[in-house]
């Protein structure tokens, strides 16, 4: 799942560049400047013969929602009315890793309740500060899988483009809260490196997608990154890894639709939802809008302590996954990036979980519990 201005920077305090979009240049729209305006697709939403998932156009576009986020815990703590000394502590994390969270995610909180699934996701907490043993800056090792700027190998036949730093919500779990973006590339002639790495070497059929999170760049500059990739004949598959259906539903509109689903390319969007209470009537209308369009769509979730290691919690969460038509691909365990211990799940129990879900749910409906490990062919399966 990478940082880029305009939105905070892990560790930076906040800074608000304005970018124009000119040709190449990969253009984030997540600064507070620019003036709400609505997109091509609100005109269309409210002419006869607009389909039944489009919002009335008076609704918030993404990129609206994307700039008002809540990025002040001071604000997220008053929102929520959390006593005040959550308050005081998440301001003292959050240097480390600015808080970033969407209205829409945080409206599907519990007011007053300090352990709420979500919150927990998204709170800095002073936890983060705890130097544990084993809990490094890169614990995937993304830097020994790095083959040019922006693009990393680990598995066969398939290659990743770091396409941002930028998320549109901060998961203090992430395992790439430390990962170093500004070395990647910032507009479409910076991908030439990348694109003719992947035009050489005919085993790599299928590209993903991923960062930080993909979808918080505009449609048009993805658009021509996926007519690049169409052009190289032995690609097959696009896979794009992303939190933006989950955290700003509006994110699934008429432009993403038309270069996804528009190419040669097979489109497969891994999603990444770690509890039900995520997936509310608004995700449901954005994920059948994908999945209408012929898009294979997966959920990939951490295990993560007090969100969802229970085997309620993660039935609930894979059975409404089902109801959605979108398969639990993953369970990933933690990942151990310095700052996220506190999130951390015994494997056993991961296992054991794994093994309950199993005699109560039908086998599509189980995710594949698994945990990266360096240089390995394939991800290690636990369960
Ligand atoms: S969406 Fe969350 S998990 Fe994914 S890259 Fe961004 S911060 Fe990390």
């Amino acid at each position: 799942m990478l940082r880029c201005s305009g939105l905070p920077q892990r560790g930076k305090p906040c800074a608000r560049p304005t970018r124009s979009h000119t040709g190449g240049e990969m253009t984030i729209l997540a600064t507070k400047t620019d003036p709400v305006r609505p997109t091509r697709a609100a005109d269309r939403r409210d002419k006869p013969g607009g389909s039944p998932g489009d919002l009335p156009s008076s609704e918030p576009t993404w990129q609206d929602e994307l700039r008002r986020a809540v990025r002040d815990p001071r604000e997220l703590c008053r929102l929520l009315a959390l006593p005040r000394e959550f308050e005081e502590r998440a301001v003292r994390a959050a240097p480390r890793f600015p808080l970033l969270v969407p209205r829409g995610y945080v409206a599907r909180m519990k007011p007053g309740d300090p352990a709420d699934p979500l919150l927990r996701q998204v709170l800095p907490l002073v936890d983060e500060d705890a130097g544990v043993p084993g809990y490094v800056a890169d614990p995937v090792d993304d830097a020994a899988a790095r083959r040019v700027p922006g693009m990393l190998q680990k598995y066969h036949g398939r290659a990743l483009l770091i396409a941002t730093g930028a998320c549109a919500v901060h998961c203090r779990y992430c395992f790439r809260r430390h990962y170093p973006y500004a070395e990647g590339p910032k507009s479409l002639s910076g991908w030439e490196p990348a694109l003719g790495e992947i035009a050489a070497d005919a085993s790599l059929t299928e590209i993903l997608l991923s960062g930080g999170d993909p979808l918080v760049l505009a449609d048009d500059f993805l658009a021509k990154l996926v007519e690049r990739l169409t052009a190289i004949p032995h690609v097959r598959r696009l896979r794009v890894h992303t939190r933006l259906p989950i955290v700003i539903p509006e994110r699934v509109c008429d432009e993403l639709l038309a270069w996804l689903t528009g190419a040669r390319l097979v489109p497969i969007v891994v999603v990444h939802a770690n509890h039900a209470a995520e997936l509310d009537e608004s995700v449901a209308r954005a994920l059948a809008r994908l999945t209408d369009a012929g898009v294979t769509v997966l959920n990939q979730s951490v295990l993560l302590q007090g969100v969802n290691d229970s085997e309620d919690a993660l039935a609930e969460l894979c059975e409404r996954l089902v109801e959605l038509r979108v398969m639990p691909y993953y369970l990933h365990q933690l990942d151990r990036v310095a700052g996220a211990a506190h999130f951390d799940v015994p494997e056993l129990r991961g296992q054991e979980l794994i093994e309950r879900l199993r005699g109560r749910l039908p086998g599509y409906a189980v995710p594949r519990y698994v945990r990266e490990l360096p240089g390995m062919p394939s991800k290690l399966v636990l369960a």
